[in-house]
């Protein structure tokens, strides 16, 4: 049997973020890595479309947490610890620089994620940590205060170990056994399927601010949409697949919803239309987009509202003009499943968060048992906030089993 001081179960974001600091801020621990997969790091790889959405420009730990349907309340004083402002001077020391891109999300400068990769291993190699790749745990059990780990290629000991491999539902019962909860993992980020005449043909057509609210419940987002080949995405989307994760698939993914394009009111709407009635009255309605709508959205919100190709504004009678203001602040789409957000997702559930103690990441059930990253009932929107989590959850995890 192979013996280490600390053992780092699951070679992603979370498991070299946390190698890497322990073996950096005590040198005399000896520190094993070990990867399922032939290499590692194979999330961070395909993460943001390629370029690694690292973190997000959020500096105020106050804030950061919102981004978070699951972690919110239990992620406050870690930030405190290591956020933001940390990642990217980690980064920075060990030659990756960020930038901040127009919406709050950092990548590095080469918009490569093999620059992280590549950071990563240097350091790793540097600090001699050993990294054992096609070595996947199979069973965890505590004995005489080691850790002794069942591998497929052998067994191993350890005095600290840490659990982070992501959403493996494998590891999860191994976890289970051991006494710790697993809140039931379901999708978390993803896009909404939806058929409709009103967003058929026009692929990525983008509407910069809208407000959507699920129907029949209290939940609602804001932000840019974007309409796809098989319905819409965009942050006003993915934010509630994220915040609905739960209650959307209780739902089995068919649901309303209701967009409001224009976020004004319905009679806010009702008066606008009416001066434009009276200042654009000789022109139709159909060929000049308002309300800073894109052109062919606004044509095929004017087409769902019983107005024809040639009506003029001076002809639009009050059937019309309100259903065009419905069209504009309350259209109802129905939502037919889902589909995979190509950029990032994530799973929400994982370890129950009142079985660790956040001041260390240390199981409140085990001495010398740390997780981070996914594998806990920690995950955030899209935009960098879900390797946040890792890298904070790694960080602290590592100054703890360095001690
Ligand atoms: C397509 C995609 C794009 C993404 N893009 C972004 C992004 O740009 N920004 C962002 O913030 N988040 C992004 N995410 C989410 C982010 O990748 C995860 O939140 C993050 O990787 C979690 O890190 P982790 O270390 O906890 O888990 P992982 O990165 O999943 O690593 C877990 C590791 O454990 C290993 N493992 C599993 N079981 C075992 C076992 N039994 N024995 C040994 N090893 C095991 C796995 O092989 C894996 O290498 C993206 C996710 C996806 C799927």
């Amino acid at each position: 049997m192979k013996s280490y001081d600390v053992i780092i179960v699951g070679g992603g974001a979370a498991g070299f973020f946390a190698a890497i600091n322990i073996a950096e801020l005590n040198p005399n621990l000896s520190i094993a890595i070990l990867e399922r997969g032939k290499t590692g790091l194979q999330k961070v790889k395909i993460s943001g479309g390629g370029r690694c959405n690292v973190t997000h420009a959020e500096f105020v730990p106050s804030e950061l947490v919102g981004n978070y349907p699951r972690g919110e309340k239990e992620l406050l004083g870690p930030f405190h610890q290591f956020m933001t402002g940390d990642t990217i001077e980690w980064f920075d020391k060990r030659g990756v620089t960020l930038k901040i891109e127009d919406d709050g999300r950092m990548f590095p400068v080469t918009n490569s994620s093999q620059t992280i990769i590549d950071c990563f291993l240097n350091e790793v190699k540097k600090h001699k940590v050993d990294v054992l790749y096609n070595h996947a745990l199979k069973s965890l059990k505590q004995s005489n205060e080691q850790w002794l780990l069942e591998t497929t290629q052998g067994d191993f000991s350890a005095n600290k170990i840490m659990v982070a491999t992501g959403s493996n539902p494998k590891i999860w019962k191994v976890l289970e056994q051991l006494g710790h909860t697993i809140a039931q993992p379901v999708p978390s980020l993803f896009t909404f399927d939806i058929k409709d005449e009103r967003i058929k043909g026009i692929p990525g057509v983008v509407a910069l601010d809208v407000e959507v609210k699920v129907k029949g419940s209290n939940l609602w987002s804001e932000g840019p949409l974007l309409i796809t080949h098989v319905g819409m995405s965009a942050p006003a989307i993915l934010k509630l697949s994220a915040f609905g994760a739960i209650e959307l698939a209780k739902r089995d993914y068919k649901f309303q919803i209701e967009v409001n394009f224009i976020k004004q009111s319905l009679d806010d709407c009702l008066d606008h239309l009416k001066t434009l009635k009276q200042d654009l009255a000789r022109k139709t309605v159909l060929k000049l987009a308002q309300f800073e709508l894109p052109k062919r959205l606004w044509q095929k919100l004017v087409l769902a509202s019983n107005i024809t190709h040639d009506t003029r504004w001076a002809d639009l009678n009050k059937f019309q003009t309100e259903q065009l203001a419905l069209q504009l602040t309350k259209a109802v789409f129905t939502v037919d499943g889902k589909s995979t957000f190509k950029e990032e997702f994530v799973t929400a559930g994982g370890i129950h968060l009142k079985e660790v103690n956040f001041k260390s990441f240390e199981s409140k059930l085990y001495e010398n048992l740390y997780f981070a990253g996914e594998i806990l009932n920690v995950d955030a929107v899209t935009g960098g906030f879900n390797f946040q989590n890792a890298w904070t959850g790694a960080y602290i995890a590592a100054k703890a089993i360095s001690k």
